[in-house]
Formats: structure tokens, C-alpha cells, sequence
């Protein structure tokens, strides 16, 4: 066994240090159920954005306008407190010849959400990473999301959002060009 792997003693000792009965009928299968919902919540770490990105559509050579996808799916767990924090992405970007599809998206926004992470960084992977496999002209990403480490500690009021972005390429240089995205990007899914 890995020496790294997490046993089922090993939950059963979170569970008593939790100030509970691991033995009673509600907790008895929570260890194995825990321990699989864990490794699909951090399942990103093998997932490869290049090999996530090396399909394009086709019929993009002459479109050079923005594309922007809103409400996709975030769900990630802080690195801080294994706390839960979840909402939506909008990605806009110029395509220089090369468009992807919705799936490619959700994909690659999966691939470095079910990580431990902080939402600042998580902006920045999508951003980069597409701007590195897919090369367009810009690319803008804008995440909102809820983080249940603050909420439910009363530091954040209920429903109350975390918004980061990451601007990059032409969406730098072109101050019409970062307005339009991110009026689309404030807009409510
Ligand atoms: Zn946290």
C-alpha cells in the first residue's frame, strides 16, 4: 500500500477526534463513502489540460470576435480549511484561428477546481493554460463563488460572493475590448 493512502482507521480516527462514535450504524459505511467522495473532489490532479485542449472546432479561421461562455460549474474545496467553495466561471476569449466547445470548457475548469485551491489561483490556471494550448488573442476569466469556510464561520455574510478575474493578451491592451467582457462577465447568469 502507498504509504500515503488513507486508511479506513485513519477515518475512523477523524471520526473520534470529530467527538464522535465511529462504531454506530449512521458512521459505519462513512468511512469508505468519505474516502471516494475525497478522490473524485481532488480528481483535477490527473487530469491534463493539454490533453484536455488538443481538439479544436473547426470554422473559426475567420472569426475574431469575442466568445464568452457564462455559468459554468466551479466546485473546489479551499486549501485552507478542505472547506467547500462553489459557483461559476464566465470565459471570454478572441480565438486566433482555434475555438473549442462548451465541454472543453467545463472540462478544463473541472481539471484545476477538483484540487485544493484558493479561487485566486484557480482563475489564474484557467487563464493560463488556455492562453498556452489554445493561443488566442485574449482571454479573460471571472469566477464567483461562495466559500463555506467564511460563511459558516459568520465572516461573510450568506450568499455573499468572492469575485477574481484574470485578463490576458489583447484583454490588457484593449480597454474596449476588457469593458465588453467583463460587462458580460457582471451580468447575472
Ligand atoms: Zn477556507
Amino acid at each position: 500500500m502507498n504509504e500515503n493512502e488513507f486508511t479506513q482507521e485513519d477515518w475512523r480516527r477523524l471520526l473520534r477526534h470529530l467527538g464522535e462514535n465511529p462504531d454506530r450504524q449512521g458512521l459505519r459505511d462513512t468511512p469508505q463513502r468519505v474516502d471516494k467522495a475525497w478522490q473524485h473532489w481532488v480528481s483535477g490532479y490527473q487530469q491534463d489540460p493539454a490533453e484536455i485542449l488538443k481538439v479544436f472546432e473547426d470554422g473559426a479561421e475567420k472569426y475574431n470576435e469575442l466568445i464568452v461562455v457564462r455559468g459554468i460549474p466551479v466546485y473546489s474545496h479551499c486549501e485552507h480549511h478542505l472547506a467547500p467553495f462553489f459557483g461559476t466561471a464566465t470565459i471570454g476569449y478572441t480565438p486566433n484561428g482555434k475555438i473549442v466547445g462548451l465541454s472543453k470548457l467545463t472540462r478544463l475548469v473541472e481539471c484545476f477546481s477538483k484540487r485544493l485551491q484558493v479561487q485566486e489561483r484557480l482563475t489564474m490556471q484557467i487563464a493560463e493554460s488556455f492562453m498556452t494550448h489554445v493561443q488566442p488573442l485574449s482571454i479573460g476569466v471571472v469566477i464567483r463563488c461562495r466559500h463555506m469556510c467564511m460563511e459558516s464561520r459568520g465572516i461573510r455574510t450568506p450568499g455573499q460572493e468572492t469575485i477574481t478575474s484574470a485578463l490576458l493578451g489583447e484583454m490588457q491592451s484593449n480597454l474596449g475590448l476588457r469593458t465588453e467582457f467583463l460587462a458580460l462577465a457582471r451580468e447575472k447568469d
